[in-house]
Parts: structure tokens; C-alpha cells; sequence
């Protein structure tokens, strides 16, 4: 028997398990932003707001530095164990740690320092998730945050129904927070749900 199964194979069983279960893993459009900005930064200490099957924390393990260290935050029970199962048939089964409960609680008891954050957890607390994990940063951190242009609520006129105004308005918010902060530069990606992209700048160029 093989030690670890074919990569690719596992990957598309899980997108597979995504679509069957409705999980909001990150969509084709928005991955390869994702993998080009992990394949530039080549982090080795990663922290994930928002497991869901551990998805696209495969994805990262993969294409960071080899020593990579992954610590990544899901509420769900369930589905915490769905991504440990997946996990645990890869070759990143040592790299990926899941934290399990409320990742505005969690983020608050972790002590790393992270090199790369990736935010893709409650839409509604993402100006809350980056004021939390800022202390956590490297000099060099990249953050990105998935879901920033929500269905296209975000930016432009579509008229947005009731139930998502605050997840809206905070992801807005969000936008903001990390585009007027001059120790980061960045950009958004409208590539499938939109992406932010934020690199912290070298000191001299604050
Ligand atoms: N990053 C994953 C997808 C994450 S989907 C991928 O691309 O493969 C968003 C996940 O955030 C869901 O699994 C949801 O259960 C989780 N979530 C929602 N609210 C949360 C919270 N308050 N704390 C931690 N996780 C939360
Ligand atoms: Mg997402």
C-alpha cells in the first residue's frame, strides 16, 4: 500500500464532496489568485480563518515553503473532522493544525507569528478577524481575504437584499480598513467572489 495517495486525485474528491455538500470552498476563479500569491510568498507560517474541509489548506501546504506550519480556525465540528480526515490522507498531515471553535475567540490564544493569513470565515467579522491577527504578523505578512466583493454587493449598484446589508456593509468596511492603512499595500482581485490582497510594506517605504 502507498504511504499517501495521488495528490491531485484527493483534491478533486474533495471539490467533489464541495459540490455534493454545499460547501462554500473557494471557487475556480478565486484559487489560482490564491496559488499565484502562495507560490510568490512561499510562507512558512500560514494562519487560515475558515477550514471548512481543509480545502484550500491543502492547497496552500502545498505550494508554500517546505517547512511550512499551517494553523487553521473552523467552528465546525463537523466539518473540523471532515478536513482532518482529508488531512490526514496527505502529505501535510504533520503541517496542518485545526483549531476548533470560534475563530474571533481562537485567533486570541494563538502565539505565532504568520508570514501568510488567509480570512475566509464569517464575512460579518472580517474588520474584527484582521484588528485581531495584526499583532500576529511578520514585517513581511501577506493577508488575504476571500469574499471581499460578496455576489457583487460590494461594489456598484446591484440592490442588496436585507439579510446580507451587514455582511455587506462589513465587508466594505473591511476593504477599507486595509486600504487607508499605509503599512499595507493593496489590491483587489475581482476574480471569482474577489479577493484582497494585502502585503505589509517594508518599514522605509511607510
Ligand atoms: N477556506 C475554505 C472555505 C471556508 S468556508 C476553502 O476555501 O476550502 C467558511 C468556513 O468558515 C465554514 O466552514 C464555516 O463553518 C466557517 N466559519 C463560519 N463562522 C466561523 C467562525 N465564527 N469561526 C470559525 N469558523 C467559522
Ligand atoms: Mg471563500
Amino acid at each position: 500500500m502507498k504511504e499517501t495517495e495521488n495528490f491531485d486525485d484527493l483534491i478533486a474528491e474533495m471539490e467533489e464532496y464541495g459540490r455534493s455538500n454545499h460547501v462554500p470552498i473557494i471557487n475556480e476563479k478565486g484559487m489560482p489568485v490564491l496559488l499565484e500569491v502562495v507560490r510568490q510568498k512561499k510562507p512558512h507560517r500560514v494562519l487560515e480563518i475558515g477550514t471548512a474541509i481543509g480545502y484550500s489548506a491543502l492547497l496552500i501546504a502545498k505550494n508554500s515553503a517546505e517547512d511550512v506550519e499551517i494553523d487553521t480556525l473552523e467552528l465546525s465540528e463537523e466539518r473540523a473532522a471532515t478536513a482532518r480526515a482529508y488531512i490526514d490522507r496527505s502529505p501535510y498531515k504533520y503541517r496542518i493544525r485545526i483549531h476548533i471553535g470560534d475563530a474571533g475567540e481562537n485567533i486570541l490564544k494563538l502565539h505565532g507569528s504568520y508570514d501568510f493569513v488567509f480570512i475566509d470565515a464569517a464575512k460579518g467579522q472580517y474588520p474584527d478577524y484582521f484588528r485581531k491577527v495584526y499583532p500576529l504578523l511578520t514585517e513581511d505578512a501577506m493577508v488575504l481575504a476571500d469574499n471581499v466583493l460578496f455576489r457583487g454587493y460590494v461594489r456598484g449598484d446591484a440592490e442588496c437584499p436585507r439579510r446580507f446589508k451587514t455582511i455587506v456593509k462589513r465587508l466594505r468596511e473591511y476593504i477599507s480598513l486595509v486600504s487607508d492603512n499605509n503599512e499595507f499595500e493593496t489590491v483587489i482581485r475581482e476574480d471569482g467572489d474577489g479577493l484582497a490582497v494585502s502585503r505589509r510594506l517594508p518599514k522605509e517605504n511607510i
